[in-house]
């Protein structure tokens, strides 16, 4: 293992692993196989230790103290708001609103344009995306009167760029795609996409809730108008998330929620809002969370992004070798260059019943739509096997995983 990792990357698996507790748990009297690392990631101690050293040093409510743990946690949780702002290279501190996730995030963008868009106008949607990225849409749609187009998608699990061309119009107000897929892992040329949408000046949302924990996105190169992402796909706690919009965007849109903190001043005839970032974070913030996403940015750039990748890519190839390999067996979607997902069926048997053997072996994957139900549609299947993997998978867990697949087809067919 360690030979063949050590030639491409420069971290060592086992001492990874060492950082990550949960690993060494038994599940049905195994050994646990952690593959559902798109549902959510593993913490590491570095960011368990950060949550409980804030409950137990300094926790308190942040802004509105003069005494010092107020000032404290105030102090931490701002400094973790320029981190995530220099790891995505934001221009502007607070163009980075701390969520509690990506569908917060996207929740608070969705309700901001209701007040924007007028009957008639469209918003184009990837064929491929997560429901949080689309039902809020649908939503708005119905308030407004505007329109929801579908960019759509081929076999093999890409977006056809052709058709792009031909949805946008000057009446595309707002397109919307996801930056890698979380059913299928295709990673989608947004550059390009967004470069274009400007040509017809439509803003562009950008859900990074599945390309974060593997590459880094660069704001400003992007320029991208809105970009989301979740901190429990990214080593980092639940129930905290980032939204990343430009300044004029965020000045444009009206809050999301009314409350503490979000206000500049409050009188019973009218109340002027706070200032970016606080105008969008009202009420008492996930002050923990937010400190934790920062150390768990702070640990995977510790290990190197570059290093990350190309791990998972051979971890990857490993696994989408010997699954071919099997009788019956389709992958959907991209078979490389993609993120280190695996969707995948077995002719003749549910995904389900796949999913629930392997969990008996201890190996954890996830089975279903993956909260993208017209991916399945398209395929005309219920749902897929999707084994994902992160930096601290190992080839023998993929080799373990393997023979379970096997096994299962063997049992079930
Ligand atoms: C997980 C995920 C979401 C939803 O994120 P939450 O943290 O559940 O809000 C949205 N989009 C993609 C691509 C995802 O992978």
């Amino acid at each position: 293992m360690k030979n063949l990792s050590t030639e491409h990357i420069s971290f060592d698996v086992d001492q990874v692993r060492a950082d990550f507790p949960i690993l060494n748990r038994m599940v049905n009297g195994h050994k646990l196989v952690y593959f559902d690392n798109a549902a959510t990631s593993q913490t590491p101690q570095q960011v368990i230790d950060t949550i409980a050293d804030y409950y137990s040093k300094y926790n308190a409510n942040i802004h509105r103290g003069v005494h010092s743990l107020s000032q404290e946690a105030t102090d931490r949780y701002e400094e973790s708001r320029k981190t995530i702002q220099r790891h995505i290279n934001a221009e502007k501190a607070h163009e980075l609103i701390f969520t509690s996730g990506t569908t917060h995030s996207i929740n608070i963008i969705a309700s901001g344009f209701a007040t924007i868009l007028k009957p008639g106008d469209e918003i184009i949607v990837s064929a491929t995306s997560h429901h949080s990225n689309i039902v809020p849409w649908q939503m708005m749609c119905e308030k407004t009167g505007a329109q929801l187009k579908v960019l759509p998608m081929d076999d093999e699990g890409e977006l056809i760029l052709e058709d792009f061309e031909n949805l946008l119009n000057d009446k595309t107000k707002l397109v919307l795609i996801e930056h890698v897929s979380n059913a299928l892992g295709t990673i989608n040329p947004i550059k390009w996409i967004i470069d274009k949408a400007h040509e017809y000046g439509a803003a562009v949302l950008v859900d990074g809730a599945q390309a974060c924990p593997h590459i880094i996105p660069d704001m400003r190169e992007l320029d991208v108008d809105f970009y989301v992402i979740s901190g429990h796909k990214m080593c980092g706690p639940t129930g905290i998330g980032a939204l990343y919009g430009k300044e004029d965007w965020l000045n444009a849109l009206p809050p999301y929620q009314g409350g503490g903190e979000m206000i500049s001043e409050v009188t019973f005839e009218k109340t002027t809002y706070a200032e970016l970032p606080h105008k969008f974070e009202a009420g008492t913030p996930n002050v923990c969370g937010a400190i934790a996403l920062g150390r768990a940015v702070d640990y995977m750039n510790d290990l190197g992004f570059e290093n990350i990748a190309g791990y998972e890519t051979e971890l990857l190839n490993h696994a989408t070798k010997q699954l071919l390999e099997i009788d019956g067996l389709r992958i959907y979607g991209p078979i490389r260059g993609k993120a280190p997902v695996i969707s995948f069926n077995i002719e003749g048997i549910h995904p389900y019943d796949i999913g629930t053997i392997l969990d008996k072996l201890g190996i954890a994957v996830r089975t279903g739509h993956h909260c993208a139900q017209p991916i399945m549609d398209f395929y005309k299947i219920p749902g897929t096997v999707r084994a994902s993997f992160s930096f601290y998978n190992t080839i023998e867990e993929i080799d373990r995983f393997i023979e379970a697949v096997k096994k299962a087809r063997a049992m079930l067919s």
